[in-house]
């Protein structure tokens, strides 16, 4: 029987690595283009694959509360090269999962490397990949080189790739005290599929707002790295340069508080309101709109925490400005990562607009076994969106609503959180010992469902593919 033809991926980070374990998994041959040393990105400063450029931690490694914890203990079960590596690499971090950069990095390396199906290229694919490669996953990551970026865009079109992100602080919509906030569109317009109640709406008093003003004028912020250069647009501003600008500024733009009647108390006009819109199809997560922000995570909490409304929010993404190549997955891709427009190409990792390393390997272990399956001519289920894996994919590939307001695209990167996986069908109400789940415990016990779910799910979803795969 003749081998099948190779795989190709263009980059060698965390995305990539994974999906050329994956695909050589399943008895496929894989050629990785990694470009660095040859050509090196403003954040990387070897040449080992999946190099981490920041922080050494993946976040917490808790499978039953945390979701990032749920998506490790999935990807061990799908058998990652990343989580393998980090495993065995691991320093004390408390009950995050932290790694020797450099062991994990080797590691890594060395799996693919030894691997016979894995050929690496140290090169740049500094376009479009030549019309013979078939079956292609193009995973350069947010530092994407400007040559091939460049060729993403006269393929799609300008809006297609994104070079900085402009991120709003996310909140999940039952955290939201709606004995205080309401819903309402601004002048109750309902606009294309809307309802003219679209909107939650948090009021703040003249005092309420001047406080709000010096905290944000006085909260730490977070610089930009030299090589990210300032990318501020207007339209795109962070929320305390505007207020920087003028204290009446951001009640002339984000918060101002025409057109809106607060029915908690409809003879006071509130001095200034903040928005929400709904940001992902299941109605769970709401968007600060406007919210953009380069304050630090910390503060962020503590000054929102401060809206009236939002005393008890609970975020599931904070806000931020990065530079950050991206596309508009929602749009581009279809629900396996191929390209709509050359569908020779699949994407993954970070340049599909999930965010952080574990996301981008995540996204990176699918694209691989989308692609060997492809390969293979075999069919390969999706993973259902109750997963870590598949709530992550479903919300790349359509779970956001792109809104058409003014102002910076909407779909903007998005780390894994519980806010993304479909509500259960009824929420624990007590413990084991019968007595009533309230506040925290209630919480707790609703996302350790979640990821009981979830991993049942996934055990079904392995079944039910890899035999698929692994009978070719
Ligand atoms: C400065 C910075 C700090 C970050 N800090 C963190 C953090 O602390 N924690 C976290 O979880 N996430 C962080 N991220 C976000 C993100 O998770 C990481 O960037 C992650 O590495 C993304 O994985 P990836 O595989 O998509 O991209 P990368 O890991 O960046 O891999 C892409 C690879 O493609 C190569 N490449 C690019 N263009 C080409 C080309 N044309 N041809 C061949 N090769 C090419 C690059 O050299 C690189 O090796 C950070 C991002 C940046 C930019």
């Amino acid at each position: 029987m003749t081998a099948p033809a190779p795989i190709h991926i263009i980059g060698g980070g965390l995305a990539g690595s994974e999906a050329a374990w994956q695909v050589a998994a399943h008895d496929v041959p894989v050629v990785v283009h990694e470009m660095r040393p040859l050509r090196s990105t403003a954040a990387h400063r070897t040449s080992a694959l999946a190099e981490l450029v920041c922080s050494n931690s993946f976040r917490s490694d808790d499978a039953e509360h945390n979701a990032v914890g749920l998506l490790h203990e999935e990807m061990r079960r799908l058998d990652s090269l990343i989580m393998r590596a980090a495993d065995a690499n691991q320093v004390p971090a408390g009950s995050a999962l932290a790694v020797d950069r450099d062991g994990f990095s080797a590691a890594i390396t060395a799996a693919l490397e030894a691997h016979p199906l894995v050929t690496i290229c140290r090169d740049e694919i500094a376009g479009l990949p030549p019309p013979d490669w078939d079956n292609v996953i193009v995973a350069t990551g947010p530092l994407t080189s400007p040559a091939l970026a460049h060729a993403i865009t006269e393929l799609a079109g300008e809006a297609a790739l994104a070079f900085f992100d402009a991120i709003a602080p996310i909140v999940h919509r039952g955290s939201i005290d709606m004995s205080v906030a309401w819903l309402q569109s601004r002048y109750d317009r309902a606009g294309p599929g809307g309802s003219g109640a679209d909107y939650i709406n948090c009021p703040l008093s003249r005092g309420e707002y001047e406080a709000f003003i010096d905290a944000l004028l006085a909260g730490q912020k977070t610089a930009f790295h030299d090589w990210e250069a300032t990318p501020y647009f207007d339209g795109c501003l962070p929320i305390e340069v505007m207020a920087e600008r003028g204290r009446e500024t951001l009640r002339h733009g984000p918060m101002k508080p025409f057109g809106l009647t607060n029915p908690h108390a409809a003879h006071v006009k509130p001095y200034a309101v903040v928005q929400l819109r709904q940001d992902n199809r299941l109605g769970t997560l709401f968007n600060m709109v406007g919210f953009q922000t380069k304050l630090t995570h910390g503060e962020q909490v503590r000054i929102f925490r401060t809206i009236p409304g939002l005393e008890r929010a609970e975020f599931a993404r904070l806000g931020g400005l990065h530079r950050n190549t991206f596309l508009n997955a929602p749009k581009l891709l279809e629900a396996s990562l191929r390209f709509k427009a050359a569908p020779r190409l699949r994407f993954a990792g970070q340049i599909t607009g999930c965010e952080g390393y574990v996301e981008s390997a995540a996204i990176g272990l699918l694209a691989g076994r989308f692609a060997a399956a492809e390969r293979l001519r075999t069919f390969l289920t999706l993973p259902p969106p109750t997963t870590a894996h598949g709530a992550l994919l479903a919300h790349i590939t359509g779970g956001h609503i792109e809104t058409i307001d003014a102002g910076p695209r909407s779909y903007q990167p998005m780390n894994i959180n519980f806010g993304l996986f479909p509500p259960l069908a009824k929420s624990p109400t007590r413990a084991a010992d019968g007595s009533r789940l309230r506040g925290t415990a209630k919480t707790l016990a609703r996302k350790a469902a979640i990821s009981r779910r979830a991993l049942g799910d996934l055990a079904l979803w392995i079944a039910g593919g890899r035999p698929a795969l692994a009978a070719e």
